[in-house]
């Protein structure tokens, strides 16, 4: 085999452009994006491509409503303002996740208590339980990377506790714990429908509940006037606040939500389709030293939002990430990524000292975090490298290419050290 590309050789890849592209756009997506835009490109009301979409959310995930809103973030907001979180509560938050699970919390002067993560990288059960105090209300669990976390435990813990449990399943569209469908164990879950989310509508997201008053408060929420004056029934102490609702605008455009619709119906094809190159990837790169590939749990189906490989410099004579991942890199493995924004989120400046952008924020004390406070998720960041997860037959060529980078680089490590 040639050199390494760092050093000289030349790269296993030279496939110019993007290695991989999210949401797939076929003819059928044009078209309902066209035919969208030709019907109407602004909608009040639960009415056309909003109501065909919350209906279909409904139905696949079973559950009795499905809001749509602007972005993932917002329905995060509106999944903490739709179950109370008032100023002062504490929601323990995984402290490994994309930021948006818990920044909401800042606007409703609750309190974010990060929670460490256990050896997958979600949320660990025992690190949540030691949190729990008599101002703790909710529980916000991410399934990381598109796999389930202990979800059963967390049920278990939060109703012995009296506390909600709520989901961020922005990454896991699909993913089912004992076949059933994450979105739906908790209380109330929030998605996005984010670019490269498994269901994408560019921009967009969701909240699913069966309970019908968060139903009308994320609808007071984000949603006023005409939709609530529509949907929260007349009888509700809540009807009179539809004009205004609670102030915020969180819809959702038509033509995301056209988008969404045409992906929805594929959705099931393109998570067997992951699942296979997950599977392919995981067996021909889990033979390999100084890369771990993830265990998936029992009765556990990931929805592959990405592939986290843990690197191990053990295995490669202690030659640091930062070195492996930029060997790769010139050999043209260009997604192979080191995660920038879903890290700990106690490295942000915001979650250190929130007071030069919220001056008035009134928990600084409660939140200062500093660097070593969640060691586990810190060691499994800082040796996380993601791969996208392909979806069709005709990218494993591409795939396998991926995988000769890395079974290169791995081989000619010793060239890379001292
Ligand atoms: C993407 C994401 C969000 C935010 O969604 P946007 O649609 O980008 O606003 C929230 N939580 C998690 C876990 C995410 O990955």
């Amino acid at each position: 085999m040639n050199a390494l590309a760092l050093t000289g050789g030349s790269p296993v890849i030279s496939q110019l452009g993007s290695h991989f592209s999210w949401p797939p756009i076929t003819h059928a997506t044009t078209k309902a994006v066209l035919d969208q835009l030709t019907t109407t490109v602004s909608i009040y009301d639960r009415s056309g491509v909003i109501a065909e979409l919350e209906d279909a959310l409904q139905e696949y995930f079973g559950v009795r409503h499905a809001v749509l809103t602007s972005s993932g973030t917002a329905a995060v907001h509106s999944t903490y303002a739709a179950t109370c979180v008032e100023p002062g509560d504490e929601v323990i938050v995984p402290a490994y996740t994309f930021l948006a699970t818990a920044t909401p919390l800042f606007h409703l002067g609750a309190v974010p208590i990060l929670a460490d993560s256990d050896e997958t990288g979600n949320m660990s059960v025992a690190e949540v339980e030691a949190r729990i105090t008599n101002k703790t209300t909710a529980i916000m669990v991410t399934h990381l990377w598109g796999t389930p976390a202990d979800i059963d435990a967390l049920l278990a813990l939060a109703n012995r506790h009296g506390l909600a449990l709520l989901e961020d399943a922005s990454h896991a569209h699909g993913a089912t714990v004992h076949g059933q469908k994450v979105g739906t164990f908790g209380h109330t879950a929030a998605f996005s429908m984010n670019g490269p989310k498994p269901l994408s509508a560019g921009e967009g997201g969701f909240v699913l509940t069966d309970d019908d008053d968060v139903y009308h408060r994320v609808l007071l929420h984000g949603h006023y006037n005409k939709r609530c004056r529509n949907e929260i029934p007349a009888t509700s102490p809540m009807h009179p606040y539809a004009v205004t609702g609670m102030g915020l605008k969180f819809r959702i455009h038509p033509l995301a939500a056209a988008i969404a619709l045409d992906q929805l119906g594929s959705l099931d094809d393109y998570l067997n389709g992951r699942e296979n190159v997950a599977r392919y990837l995981c067996n021909q790169l889990g033979e390999l030293p100084g890369i771990a590939v993830p265990r998936t749990p029992d009765g556990v189906r990931p929805a592959w939002y990405g592939l986290p490989l843990t690197y191990v410099p053990e295995e490669l004579g202690g030659l640091p990430v930062k070195r492996f991942h930029e060997a790769l890199l010139a050999e043209g493995l260009k997604e192979v990524d080191q995660p920038g924004s879903i890290c700990p989120l106690s490295r942000f400046p915001l979650f250190r000292d929130p007071a030069p952008v919220f001056p008035h924020y009134p928990h600084r004390k409660r939140v200062a975090y500093r660097e070593g406070q969640f060691p586990v998720a810190e060691q499994i960041w800082q040796h996380t490298l993601k791969l996208p997860v392909w979806h069709r037959e005709e990218d494993l060529p591409l795939v396998d290419r991926y995988i000769d980078g890395l079974r290169k680089v791995i081989e000619h490590h010793t060239e890379l050290l001292g």
